[in-house]
């Protein structure tokens, strides 16, 4: 039910953690991270179903990356276990993927999917996502692209955050699902709601449905559901949490 995202330098996991934590009031059954290193190193998951504490016992000292995605989980397809907690990833461990919102078409995305021999681990809606990323990777397509020939098969609600082996990005993007950009100096962050980084920076994109950004630690372009890119405006929010 929340999703944060850190793209910067230095470790970002306590950062990440935080935001989870900050996130808390949302309500959740599950949560889980996945970091990276850059120059496109492959990322790291760990997950599991409790509270964002007992993810901390967990990842503390385990791991380090300055780009990372987590995600606090409500369930709504998949009872709450520690396989059906995100991130999730494709086969290879390539993709990881956190999702908020509900993928209503996955039914038939997942049948297509393992027809093609993709090999499901969980029971979620959300996990046909880092498989269709997948296939698109493997038919020649960078990550760019194939998270948008992915979004384009998904119908329903959703905020959507993912990293992947081979590039210092996150792509993200969302349809009926909140997601804001997060804006301090040389680092960057995604989260649901602004209480989630509000420590860190309080200079916030708002985006719309439809809207889709690529962010590295160098920094972000957002374009439209037309894919015509967009001038952000970038705003100075005052909340007293
Ligand atoms: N539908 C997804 C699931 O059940 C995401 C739920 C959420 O928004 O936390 O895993």
């Amino acid at each position: 039910c929340g999703i944060i995202a850190r793209i910067g330098d230095g470790d970002g996991v306590q950062e990440l953690l935080q935001g989870l934590s900050n996130l808390e009031y949302r309500g959740y059954d599950s949560a889980g991270l996945a970091v990276k290193q850059r120059n496109g190193s492959r990322p790291t998951v760990v997950k599991r179903q409790g509270n964002v504490s007992e993810l901390r016992d967990l990842a503390d000292g385990q791991m380090l990356g300055p780009i990372g995605i987590g995600h606090t989980r409500w369930s709504t397809h998949g009872p709450p276990t520690d396989d059906n907690a995100h991130p999730h990833t494709d086969e290879s461990g390539r993709v990881a993927v956190v999702h908020n919102g509900i993928i209503d078409n996955y039914g038939e995305l997942r049948e297509r999917l393992a027809a093609d021999g993709h090999e499901f681990r969980s029971d979620t809606d959300t996990e046909v996502v880092p498989h269709l990323v997948e296939e698109f990777l493997d038919a020649g397509y960078d990550a760019e692209t194939a998270f948008r020939k992915t979004v384009d098969e998904l119908s329903g609600s959703y905020a959507l955050a993912m990293i992947v082996e081979g590039d210092d990005a996150v792509y993200a993007t969302r349809e009926g699902s909140p997601l804001v950009l997060g804006v301090a100096d040389g680092c960057y962050y995604l989260a649901s709601d602004v209480p989630a980084f509000l420590e860190y920076t309080d200079r916030v994109v708002y985006l719309d449905d439809g809207d889709m950004l690529v962010v590295t630690p160098d920094g972000y372009t957002l374009t439209d559901a037309t894919g015509a890119v967009d001038e952000p405006v970038v705003e100075t929010v005052s909340w007293n949490p």
